[in-house]
């Protein structure tokens, strides 16, 4: 089985844990690297590069000045300097965090003081996520990357997973604590500071997949690490800090909440059905769309679908051969996609050469389509989203399947959905676009410029939202 991933020096790496070795030194291009194919994940063999050694994803793994991990992720041309020291005075940081559980739902809320000082909406001519340059010193030494992954100075999780304590002080129950230890990466997806990830093309997506394959194989590997999330921030309203495109990887030392309520879904489905939840979920909304309209791939319908061909109130947005992106049946954000491969995997290691070389056309398509909601032709109105990455936990990889959670936090050009009383308060979301709605909204937009379009069902003349939002 062939890795996703090969080492710079061009040997594929034995499986080895990431930053605990520490050996990897800035002069040097070797490190430990993890095989994803290796990882004994079900799937068929997961390949980078079968275009030959030119389209073949390799890693450069350093080290910068205080100690943290940096890796370069290439395809195509080999690297040959990347290697590059890191010359910034800077001093080790040792975070401490600690996560303790609600004793009340038994969620685990991360504390993490230490992050009140980090970096906020620095200027473009600061970015620290861009190339270094003459003069100006960033996170990555190189004077240019395709994609770069380092561990975050300023981490809500650190520390080497399995040299503490196993989570949770069970001899107190109300009181259930332990070191905040994991591992938060960042994950830089371009040195262009004014790209976003809709922007790259289809190698370039490939590449990130490649990444986030290689890092889910790795920091999956460390002991004391329960699952391993990536996602990514867009977008001043989400919080975003910095500009330039980057997305992040947590390695979880425990099960978050969504994840785990997945879990005791599909756990139930099956007691009630013998089958897997995801599974019918996956096969429910292809259905929907008719036995002949998922067609295969064509330059014309570069998703392998003809949006018009759906019935209107089928919630799929795009079917491609290898995996389908639909709006959620319960949605509860007021554009949200849901997108997985046809073939369950417990994570992107699972996946097969088949089905990463659809992804980027697909992924792209669907980013580009959000972009597209708000705008009304002359104007552009990004939209601002979180794309989340669901991978199973370590033990549950047998029914919880891979997929995307895309939603941006726009109703309408200049509406945002906050999350007030209901959703904060209890976490009842109140939805004010109808989800087939939605699926017929992101289908529309799937070529042409947007017009202006306003949801069928507008709030706006609720009590409940008027009242809500009166308050912000
Ligand atoms: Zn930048």
């Amino acid at each position: 089985m062939a890795p996703t991933v090969t080492d710079a020096t061009g040997q594929p790496g034995a499986n080895g844990s990431a930053g605990a070795s520490g050996t990897a030194a800035a002069s040097g291009t070797t490190g430990t690297a993890a095989s994803a194919g290796s990882s004994a994940q079900a799937g068929a063999g997961a390949q980078a590069g079968t275009s030959g050694q030119a389209g073949a994803t390799t890693r450069t793994v350093t080290e910068l000045a205080d100690g943290r991990e940096l890796i370069y992720y290439d395809r195509g041309t080999p690297p040959t300097a990347r290697a590059v020291a890191d010359l910034r005075p800077l001093d080790a940081v040792a975070p401490s965090s600690e996560v303790r559980q609600d004793p009340m739902t038994g969620a685990w809320v991360t504390v993490a003081a230490h992050r009140q000082a980090r970096t906020y909406h620095p200027p473009a001519d600061e970015c620290p996520l861009c190339p270094s340059r003459e003069g100006r010193l960033s996170e990555i030494p190189a004077g240019d990357y395709q994609v770069a992954v380092f561990e975050n100075r300023f981490p809500s999780l650190a520390g080497e997973p399995g040299t503490h304590p196993v989570l949770a002080a069970l001899d107190d129950p109300l009181h259930s604590r332990g070191p905040g230890i994991g591992r938060c990466e960042v994950v830089c997806f371009t040195a262009d500071h004014d790209a976003s990830f809709a922007d790259l093309d289809e190698d370039h997506a490939r590449l990130v997949l490649d990444a986030w394959t290689d890092r889910t194989a790795e920091l999956s590997a460390l002991p004391g690490v329960r699952q391993v999330y990536c996602f990514e921030n867009r977008g001043t309203e989400i919080g975003v800090t910095l500009a330039h495109p980057h997305g992040q990887v947590y390695a979880l030392p425990f099960v978050p909440p969504r994840t785990a309520k997945m879990i005791d879904r599909a756990a139930r489905y099956r007691a009630a059905t013998g089958r897997n939840l995801f599974d019918d979920l996956v096969a429910a909304e292809r259905a929907s769309v008719g036995s002949g309209s998922v067609a295969s791939a064509s330059a014309d319908s570069p998703a392998g679908n003809s949006p018009s061909d759906y019935p209107e109130d089928s919630r799929v947005v795009l079917a491609g051969e290898h995996w389908t992106a639909f709006v959620p049946f319960a949605a509860r954000w007021p554009y949200e996609v849901h997108l997985f491969p046809n073939r369950r995997v417990p994570d992107f290691t699972g996946l097969n050469e088949d089905e990463r070389a659809e992804f980027p056309r697909i992924y792209l398509d669907l980013l580009r389509r959000f972009d597209r909601l708000f705008g009304d032709g002359e104007r552009q109105v990004r939209a601002p989203y979180i794309a989340a990455w669901h991978q199973a936990p370590a033990g549950h990889e047998d029914e919880l399947a891979l997929h995307l959670e895309l939603f941006t936090v726009r109703r309408t050009a200049d509406k945002l959905k906050y999350l007030a009383g209901t959703e904060s308060g209890v976490e009842a979301f109140m939805n004010d676009v109808a989800p087939e709605f939605a699926a017929r909204r992101l289908r529309e937009v799937g070529k042409a410029p947007a017009a202006a379009s306003t949801p069928e069902t507008t709030d706006d003349t609720t009590p409940e939202t008027t009242a809500e939002e009166a308050q912000r």
